[in-house]
């Protein structure tokens, strides 16, 4: 059997229609694929018009090149790793030295486990910790025993005092 010239030629420009189409489509989904995976990776809206055009002009290679050199990590996951690094940093903050031998430790202690120095003291009356310097306790308003209250005014100087005269 013999084809037709005609038939042929006509499958040729058919095919060569599907397949400019085709690389159209795939030229177009590589467009919008680099368009959102630059705009998850970038802030600065020169980086995400850049990484458009060269895929838009290099096309496949261009695919290749954008892979290349976009930026490694997401926003999303900076972001993670800047909250990572804010919660170590406040991990270091949360602990203090000693000031006797001046290794880390915990704001909750009460003493060096090193040293045996005193860090802290204890409410005597609500248990709550106290820096040693403070002569009263911030949580209760109790002040800290044999510590002289200052400040205070002369009323209630006469309100903590025993009243003996019975009105
Ligand atoms: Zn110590
Ligand atoms: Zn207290």
């Amino acid at each position: 059997m013999s084809l037709d010239p005609a038939v042929i030629s006509n499958l040729v420009k058919l095919s060569t229609a599907f397949g400019a189409a085709f690389l159209a489509a795939l030229w177009l989904s590589l467009l919008i694929w680099t368009y959102r995976d630059i705009r998850n990776r970038a802030r600065d809206p020169l980086m995400r018009i850049l990484a458009v055009v060269v895929v838009a002009v290099l096309f496949l290679p261009g695919i290749l090149v954008y892979l290349i050199i976009r930026p490694p990590h997401t926003l999303e996951e900076e972001y993670q790793e800047s909250l990572e690094e804010e919660a170590l940093l406040q991990g270091i903050e949360d602990s203090q030295l000693c000031p006797g031998c001046g290794r880390r430790v915990q704001l909750d202690w009460v003493a060096c486990p090193n040293c045996h120095t005193l860090l802290k003291k204890r409410c005597h009356q609500c248990g709550k910790l106290m820096e040693l310097p403070w002569n009263l306790c911030p949580y209760c308003g109790t002040p800290a025993p044999g510590m002289r209250r200052e400040n205070m005014t002369m009323d209630e100087a006469l309100s903590s005092l025993p009243t003996d005269n019975n009105e």
